[in-house]
């Protein structure tokens, strides 16, 4: 397994072609927008190595025989799924951001169930891959939301706007497209490629799911931009260590070796894919967010006790409805994990309609936590002047009575990263859209939900006969 460090030396071996805000960066661990994410990566595999977390961040491969890095692992047992929330609460409260491998680590789950049912050949080539992946702890980003375009229309009236094979040569296939909000693509080793949406006959063409170094020839990243993104490095970024990453990834006519293609126009297999893959995402929801929310509670209470009001009634109150809210969402998390079932490929899966509810929850209460973060910070959350200028010698005394001590200044800072600045991307809008947007998860919520078992009991009760 990996350290912190390694991981970060790993980085430097690639040759990526990233840019940021236009211009071509060569040595992205250095740029400030940058190297606040990679820092979150890496709390992942520092935790790895801290003796009182072995436990949640470490897991036994039986594909290596070694142990691996949780986000490597398959989910074998009820216990690891679990255990991979706990690792997500932790790892949430460790960086308050997003720590980007959570959507690779459930992608490669979901892969390992599509292949089994794709056939042996599918099954044999993911299998080899991942035992590599494990191997060299790779971080491993899942590239699923393409542009979609009129969102009415389907892939195959409208090619472009969603990734697919254009060419097939003897050793392998072409790929074109984009993906969109790719979640610590700059600072991983390679992207999993799958079907954002279930396919019909006709559309084998965008049925690929296939593995693709990050510095393949043709592959394109763009930095996506983030509130507050030009504070990162500063004081002023309220988060002064970690932050998350999105990227738009453009696959430029990017050649994938048949060793890497695992799913080629398996439209079953896309499906089967597609639902486990939403329902293990959306009960990690259930982890991360909790442990974000945690740092936030925690910005707040301290904020409450520089102004002297930590205890008063209506402050508590609010303050108890937070965690209250949070704890909802974890339970949620825990429950999905708790209740999953075994699938015939040998791994777990989550109980779908608890993992729906899972981020059904997480589209509602966090903005309610922000928005009671907001009402115990005070207006100074959202005008401050900067620390700079607190620091200043003809600024800093008069400013000694609006911003008080240092730390109050700093917290503030924290609370406003968490609720408009680069923080609100995991805590408000991946909440929303993250693992689908909320109609997604009803639609599963519809599908899950026992409609007949429920109007069963209630003819029995009512005394009526069953039908
Ligand atoms: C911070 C963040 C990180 C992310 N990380 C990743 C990642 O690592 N990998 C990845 O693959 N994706 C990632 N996503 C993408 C996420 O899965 C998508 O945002 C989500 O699936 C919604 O897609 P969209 O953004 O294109 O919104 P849209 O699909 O445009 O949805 C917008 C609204 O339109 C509605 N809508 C869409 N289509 C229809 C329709 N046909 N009929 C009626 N209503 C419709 C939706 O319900 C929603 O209310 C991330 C997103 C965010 C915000």
């Amino acid at each position: 397994m990996n350290t912190a460090e390694q991981y970060k030396d790993s980085l430097r071996a690639r040759k990526i072609e990233l840019w940021i805000d236009g211009v071509r960066v060569d040595e992205p661990l250095a740029h400030p927008k940058v190297a606040p994410a990679v820092e979150a990566v890496a709390a992942t595999y520092a935790l790895a190595h801290d003796p009182a977390h072995h436990g949640i961040a470490t897991a036994f491969s039986d594909l290596t025989s070694r142990p691996v890095n949780r986000f490597v692992h398959l989910f074998r047992s009820t216990d690891d799924l679990v255990k991979k929330v706990l690792l997500q609460r932790e790892l949430g409260r460790i960086t308050g951001t997003c720590f980007q491998r959570c959507v690779g680590m459930d992608a490669l789950n979901a892969l390992f169930i599509a292949t089994f049912e794709a056939g042996d050949v599918p099954h044999a080539r993911f299998v080899r891959w991942l035992r590599e992946v494990q191997q060299h702890d790779e971080m491993v980003c899942g590239a699923m939301t393409d542009a979609k375009g009129d969102r009415r229309k389907r892939p195959a009236e409208q090619p472009e706007s969603f990734v697919r094979i254009v060419e097939r040569r003897p050793d392998g296939v072409v790929i074109r497209g984009v993906k969109l909000h790719q979640t610590g693509a700059a600072n991983a080793h390679q992207i999993l490629v799958m079907p954002g949406q279930a396919l019909r006959t006709g559309e084998e063409a965008f049925a690929i799911a296939c593995a693709v170094p990050v510095d393949a020839p043709g592959v394109v990243m763009i930095l996506g931009r983030q509130p507050s993104d030009d504070r990162k490095g500063t004081p002023d970024a309220g988060n002064v260590r970690y932050s998350g990453q999105q990227v738009v990834v453009a696959f430029d006519d990017v050649f994938v070796p048949s060793a890497n293609v695992f799913l080629d126009g398996h439209l079953a297999a896309v499906s089967a894919m597609l639902d486990a893959f939403t329902g293990y995402h959306r009960a990690s929801y259930g982890g991360c967010k909790p442990g974000n929310l945690d740092a936030l509670i925690g910005a707040v209470a301290e904020v409450a006790r520089l102004n002297g009001v930590e205890r008063t009634p209506a402050v508590r109150e609010k303050m108890i409805e937070m965690v209250h809210l949070t704890e909802t969402i974890h339970g949620l998390g825990l429950a999905a994990s708790h209740k999953s079932t075994r699938h015939a490929a040998g791994l777990w899966r989550v109980d779908a309609l608890l993992a729906n509810v899972c981020t059904q929850t997480v589209s509602r209460l966090p903005y309610e936590v922000v928005r009671l973060a907001e009402d115990l910070a005070g207006g100074l959350v959202s005008t401050m002047p900067s620390l700079a200028d607190a620091a200043h010698p003809r600024l800093g005394p008069i400013l000694a009575n609006v911003m008080g001590s240092p730390e109050r200044g700093r917290m503030l800072r924290l609370v406003e990263w968490f609720t408009s600045g680069a923080g609100s991307v995991p805590l408000r809008i991946e909440c929303m859209h993250g693992a689908g947007s909320p109609m997604a998860q009803r639609i599963v919520i519809d599908r899950h939900a026992d409609w007949a078992g429920k109007v069963r009991v209630a003819r029995r009760l009512a005394g009526l006969p069953e039908v």
